[in-house]
């Protein structure tokens, strides 16, 4: 029986961060392993609701409460059990996740307002996470689990970031012979080339690859499919197909003046060249921020990862640049009333690291020097307002600027997936969110192809991809004739939790 009083005794923590100039020397994780007395306790601050909210919030359905006793009674190898039952990948999510379920767990009830200074009192139930996934890899409990027989049937994935790569175990496991068709040159998506190591190091990635290698699921990469390969000769391989491609068309800013200077470029750009470098695959990172001022436009994941990869690199400094106002620190009830996920002001680890944030502002131009090298950026203030569904940007009179700079990086969102060979051969177009349309069994209209992940949903999370690649595996186990289900934890119609 979980202890109802937990939370009254203890307060929430999370493991403390290593130091700001330790971790700017190296690219290892922010976070360091926390010790199981630390971890059992803040699990005792769980009081398994009668209705768990928290699972509300979880697009996975997470047996929160569940593995949150059994870390309590540090029965840790059941708890393992427990998240993995729904979870493929908990140390993805565990190191990543923003963690809705957290905003909508029913101790962050309280959490109100500007006088909360931004914190929370939720269950940390992201680091029990974590913390429940190290320990299944220490003890040596991710082992292959092999299916006992085959199917006879075969299901080529394309995409191998975590929609694919969950889809794919799925099917392993039920017996299917998968492919995993992925351009790049190794596995992992997102993962592997956006996400920088000190958010995630890349041997939790490998290391999940060699289960599924063991389990059968085969790896195909420096395949562009579409281009290298047809979809129709992919079509004709498999009995099956699932496209998880991603939302990986980046949001550009063509008509603003100067965009075409030496010294503009997109963050994926900074990202992908910084991991490969990283990770030994080039020498150097082709963008480097070393001695540079840095201006990173955006204000999501993307600009945060930007910020801490510029400053590891050694940027003289960095502003980072956002159209909207600042957000507030604490949860506008009016607006998002719990257990809904909140704007607030987001701190991710990268902004104790330094840097300046700037709010309601907008580029107006990229400026030159005779080279044809970036200079400076001309500024102004901004109000924006939705009319008819639409952004209006208006520039306020006076407020105009110039702010010296030698590297600007675009982020600003994704527009979508990809237009290219792969959707003309498809014949499909893009839905408004710069995804791709499925029926309620997640089918293309184009028969026997699926879709799954930021390919259908548009630019997401890790925790959606992995329930879209779960829940489209088991459509496709349907599909194919297999026996039983497997489990489904979302419809391409859910959403996160909303009141609009
Ligand atoms: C910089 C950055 C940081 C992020 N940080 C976080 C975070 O902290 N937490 C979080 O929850 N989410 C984060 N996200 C979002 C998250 O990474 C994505 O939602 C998630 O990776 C989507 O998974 P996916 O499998 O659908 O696609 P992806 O991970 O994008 O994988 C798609 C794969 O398909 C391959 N591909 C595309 N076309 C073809 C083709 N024609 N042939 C063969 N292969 C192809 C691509 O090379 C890629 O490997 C971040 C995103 C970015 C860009
Ligand atoms: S809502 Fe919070 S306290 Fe309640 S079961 Fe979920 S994690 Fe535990």
């Amino acid at each position: 029986m979980p202890d109802p009083h937990g939370f009254q005794r203890h307060e929430r923590h999370l493991p403390k961060r290593r130091p700001v100039p330790v971790r700017l020397r190296d690219w290892h994780e922010v976070y360091p392993s926390a010790d199981d007395a630390f971890i059992r306790e803040q699990a005792t601050r769980c009081m398994d609701c009668g209705i768990p909210f928290c699972h509300d919030g979880c697009p996975l359905g997470n047996r929160i409460p569940d593995w949150n006793d059994l870390v309590r009674t540090g029965d840790w190898d059941f708890a393992v059990e427990s998240l993995h039952a729904t979870n493929n990948f908990p140390e993805f999510t565990g190191r990543l996740c923003p963690a809705p379920c957290e905003a909508a767990c029913v101790l962050a009830i309280t959490d109100t307002g500007p006088g909360t200074g931004g914190r929370t009192n939720a269950v940390t139930i992201k680091q029990v996470e974590v913390e429940i996934a190290n320990r299944a890899h220490e003890r040596g409990l991710v082992v292959p689990r092999v299916a006992p027989e085959r199917s006879g049937r075969s299901v080529g994935v394309v995409g191998s970031g975590p929609a694919g790569l969950a889809a794919a175990q799925q099917l392993a496991r039920a017996g299917h012979a998968v492919t995993v068709y992925e351009r790049d040159e190794a596995p992992g998506g997102l993962l592997r080339f956006g996400i920088p190591d000190f958010k995630l190091e890349k041997e939790h990635i490998d290391r999940r690859l060699a289960q599924l290698r063991a389990e059968g699921v085969a790896f195909v990469t420096g395949c562009h499919v579409g281009v290298d390969l047809p979809l129709e000769e992919l079509r004709s391989r498999h009995d099956a197909v699932l496209l998880a491609c991603g939302a990986l068309q980046g949001r550009d800013m063509p008509e603003t003046p100067g965009r075409h200077l030496a010294g503009v470029h997109l963050a994926m750009e900074h990202l992908v060249g910084s991991n490969r470098a990283v990770a030994g695959t080039v020498p150097w990172a082709p963008i480097d921020a070393a001695g540079k001022h840095v201006v990173i436009i955006g204000g999501g994941d993307t600009a945060a990862d930007c910020l801490g990869v510029a400053h590891r690199q050694g940027a003289a400094s960095v502003t980072q640049l956002d159209l909207y106002p600042q957000p507030p620190a604490g949860r506008d009830p009016a607006r998002d009333p719990w257990p809904t996920w909140p704007w607030i002001l987001r701190e991710y680890p990268a902004h104790e690291e330094g840097g300046e944030r700037v709010f309601a502002v907008a580029v107006q131009e990229f400026v030159g020097d005779d080279a044809g090298h970036l200079r400076a950026i001309r500024l102004a203030e901004v109000s924006v307002v939705r009319e008819g569904g639409r952004r209006v940007v208006t520039p306020v009179p006076g407020s105009e600027r110039e702010l010296p700079v030698e590297l600007v990086l675009l982020a600003i969102g994704f527009a979508g997936t990809e237009e290219g060979p792969l959707l003309a051969q498809l014949g499909l177009e893009r839905t408004a969110r710069g995804g791709l349309d499925c029926a309620e069994d997640w089918q293309t209209a184009v028969p026997g192809v699926f879709v799954a992940g930021d390919m259908h949903r548009g630019a997401s999370l890790i925790v959606w991809a992995i329930a879209e690649g779960r829940a489209a595996a088991a459509a496709i186990h349907t599909y194919l004739g297999g026996a039983g289900e497997l489990p489904a934890p979302v419809r391409p119609v859910s959403a996160p939790l909303a009141v609009r």
